[in-house]
């Protein structure tokens, strides 16, 4: 086609040479594989009204009705997939309408006219691809949600699985406990002590179950917020040694060192449940000597923090991926396949149900506390280890008035001589 020469033309006088070109070759390369929606026609002449307003006016904000409008008329669906069809549309639009000035106007009126109108299709560009995004976001968070919604059912029911299952074993556990009672008297009273033997077996059986039952009912407690605290005075450095004496006997068997210090802050009083926090540092320690290969070291110590005690166990054995560090602290984090757990309390690698840290950590949260681990990763043969950290709130009143008596009496009568930092081994080979 000629290309007609009229420098100076007026650019709406360009728009509406180039309107019907326009409308029919966007009208024909629009609709070709897509879905036409009745009335397309009209919509791009509308457009092309709001197109010539815009340039004329230089607001490009007239373009804004039309725009959401077919923003909005986009199906949900295909915005949900990603398929910004607006969008698409528009930048389509840019092509052809360059393509149309080349065909039917003169070099001139194609750049006059393309230096006003890009900037109106960059304009309309933004406002769609705004709506559009914001849809999507939209969708993605109501998708988001409703996955939330979905984890916190599997969750309850998770819950209360766990909280029907531990008191329906409970009764039948307590059975088998007066029954192996009765015959461990029985036993004694015979000569031949074979029985005697055998009931051992059963009782670490019976032992094993109630540990298992007791994990979950705390767990579906912490579940529930139904732990109830017992606040009683108490130093921490005294709990550790507590658990110390508990593991001697397997530190001996398995040749681990164990070493702990007084630390600042281990023998002052504070208020805390003892059995609890007593009962989340045990299952720390327990898993350092689980994780932890033979003939290596665990270490306890600890430190005074504004308002906190931290505590800290190291020990040298396998090691926590990065990605596991904070799955291990909820409920069943064990990591690995169940199948290839080889459960025990404290053999190498003996893994249990995977209820212990998310116990401890409950503890640690009901007393205003928290507990983490770093590891630098996972390494059956190189042994990285892992270093766990337990912060205890060092609470030192008590919301009952009488405790609090008793807890100053306490701190007058064994107020910390100076803190002695001399590291005490207890090396077992
Ligand atoms: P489990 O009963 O399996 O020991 P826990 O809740 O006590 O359950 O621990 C969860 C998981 O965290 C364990 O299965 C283990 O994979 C990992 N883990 C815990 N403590 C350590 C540690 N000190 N070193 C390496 N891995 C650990």
């Amino acid at each position: 086609m000629p290309k007609k020469k009229s420098p100076g033309m007026p650019v709406q006088k360009i728009l509406r040479k180039i309107r019907p070109e326009w409308i029919e070759h966007v009208g024909r390369d629009l609709a070709r594989g897509m879905e036409v929606r009745a009335g397309f026609e009209q919509q791009l002449d509308r457009f092309f009204d709001l197109l010539e307003q815009s340039v004329t006016t230089g607001d490009p904000a007239w373009m804004d009705s039309i725009l959401l409008d077919w923003a909005k008329s986009s199906t949900e669906t295909n915005l949900e997939e990603g398929l910004y069809h607006v969008s698409f549309i528009i930048n389509r639009m840019i092509a052809l309408t360059i393509q149309v000035a080349n065909e039917t106007l003169t070099k001139q009126q194609s750049i006059d006219m393309l230096a006003a109108i890009i900037p109106v299709y960059t304009y309309g560009l933004g406002v769609v691809a705004r709506y559009e995004m914001e849809t999507r976001v939209a969708h993605i968070s109501d998708e988001m949600q409703r996955v939330q919604k979905q984890l916190e059912r599997i969750d309850r029911s998770k819950s209360a699985f766990i909280s029907v299952a531990a008191h329906e074993l409970k009764t039948p556990l307590t059975l088998i406990e007066g029954y192996a009672s009765m015959m461990d008297d029985l036993a004694r009273d015979a000569r031949d002590n074979s029985m005697g033997k055998l009931l051992t077996g059963v009782n670490i059986g019976i032992g094993r179950l109630r540990t298992i039952i007791d994990d979950m009912i705390d767990v579906s407690m912490i579940d529930n917020n139904l732990l109830r605290l017992n606040f009683q005075p108490a130093q921490l450095g005294q709990i550790v040694d507590v658990l110390r004496k508990e593991i001697e006997p397997v530190m001996q068997s398995r040749s681990l060192r164990v070493e702990s210090a007084e630390f600042e802050g281990s023998r002052q009083w504070i208020y805390v449940d003892t059995q609890r926090i007593t009962q989340a540092i045990r299952n720390v320690i327990n898993n350092a000597v689980k994780y932890t290969p033979d003939n290596g070291t665990i270490t306890i110590s600890g430190r005074m923090l504004p308002g906190f005690i931290e505590i800290v166990v190291v020990d040298t054995g396998i090691g926590i991926s990065q990605e596991n560090q904070s799955i291990i602290f909820e409920k069943f984090g064990q990591v690995g396949s169940v199948g290839l757990h080889s459960s025990g309390k404290t053999k190498f690698k003996g893994g249990g149900p995977g209820l212990g840290l998310s116990i401890a950590r409950g503890i640690l949260e009901a007393h205003g506390g928290a507990i983490w681990v770093e590891s630098p990763g996972y390494d059956e043969k190189a042994f990285p280890g892992s270093t766990f950290h337990i912060l205890i709130p060092a609470r030192t009143e008590s919301a009952d008035p009488e405790m609090t008596r008793l807890f100053d009496t306490l701190e007058k009568k064994f107020k910390p001589n100076v803190e002695t930092n001399t590291p005490t081994h207890n090396t077992a080979s």
